[in-house]
C-alpha cells in the first residue's frame, strides 16, 4: 500500500490573507499567490516515494461567490507546480453537513480507496487545526505549522516552518515507525 502527504491548499500551496483573524484564500488565478519557496520540499517527499494529494475546503463553491472556472484554473496551476498527484476539494457549505468538509475526514477516507493508501503511514501537512482533527480521525499523523491557527485539538507535531516538516516526515518514514507490530 501506498503513503501519502496530505496537503492543505491555503497557507502551503499558496499565500493567504488575513482579515479579521480569519485566513482568507484567494478567488481567482489573479489573485493566487504560490508559496514557491514550498517546491523543493515537495519534490524531495515525492522522490521518496510518497503521494502528494491537496486537500481544500471551497464552501463559496456551494454558497455561490466562488467562480467555478477560475477555481479549476488556480488548481490547474497548483497541480503543475507542485507535481500533485490529486486535489480534492470539498464544495459544501457547513450547513449541508456532509463527510468531507474538514475538519470531517472524508477527503482522506475517499483518497484512501482511491489510491490504495496506507492511511495509518500517511502524513497530513498544514496550518490549520481542522487538518489535525481530520488527520486524527482518519489515522493519519498530523504536522502543523505553527499558527494563528492551530487551536487545541490533538496534533502529533507542531513545526516551526516547512523544511522542518519534510524533514520530520522523511525521518519517520525511513524509521519505519508507522510498521504494524
Ligand atoms: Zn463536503
Amino acid at each position: 500500500m501506498k503513503q501519502a502527504v496530505f496537503i492543505e491548499r491555503d497557507g502551503i500551496l499558496n499565500l493567504t490573507r488575513v482579515e479579521r483573524q480569519h485566513q482568507v484564500g484567494p478567488m481567482t488565478l489573479e489573485e493566487l499567490r504560490v508559496n514557491t519557496a514550498a517546491v523543493p520540499l515537495f519534490v524531495k517527499l515525492k522522490a521518496a516515494g510518497l503521494l502528494l494529494i491537496a486537500t481544500t475546503n471551497q464552501p463559496g463553491l456551494s454558497r455561490g461567490y466562488q467562480n467555478r472556472r477560475e477555481l479549476d484554473r488556480m488548481h490547474d496551476l497548483l497541480r503543475k507546480t507542485f507535481a500533485l498527484d490529486d486535489l480534492l476539494v470539498c464544495p459544501h457549505d457547513e450547513t449541508d453537513r456532509c463527510p468531507c468538509r474538514k475538519p470531517n475526514p472524508g477527503l482522506l477516507v475517499d483518497a484512501g480507496f482511491k489510491w490504495h493508501l496506507d492511511l495509518e503511514r500517511s502524513f497530513v501537512i498544514s496550518d490549520k487545526w481542522q487538518d489535525a482533527e481530520a488527520a486524527r480521525t482518519a489515522g493519519c499523523t498530523s504536522l502543523l505549522l505553527d499558527s494563528p491557527w492551530v487551536g487545541k485539538v490533538h496534533r502529533d507535531f507542531i513545526l516551526p516552518g516547512l523544511d522542518a516538516m519534510a524533514e520530520k516526515i522523511l525521518r519517520l518514514k525511513s524509521s519505519g515507525r508507522f510498521v504494524a507490530a
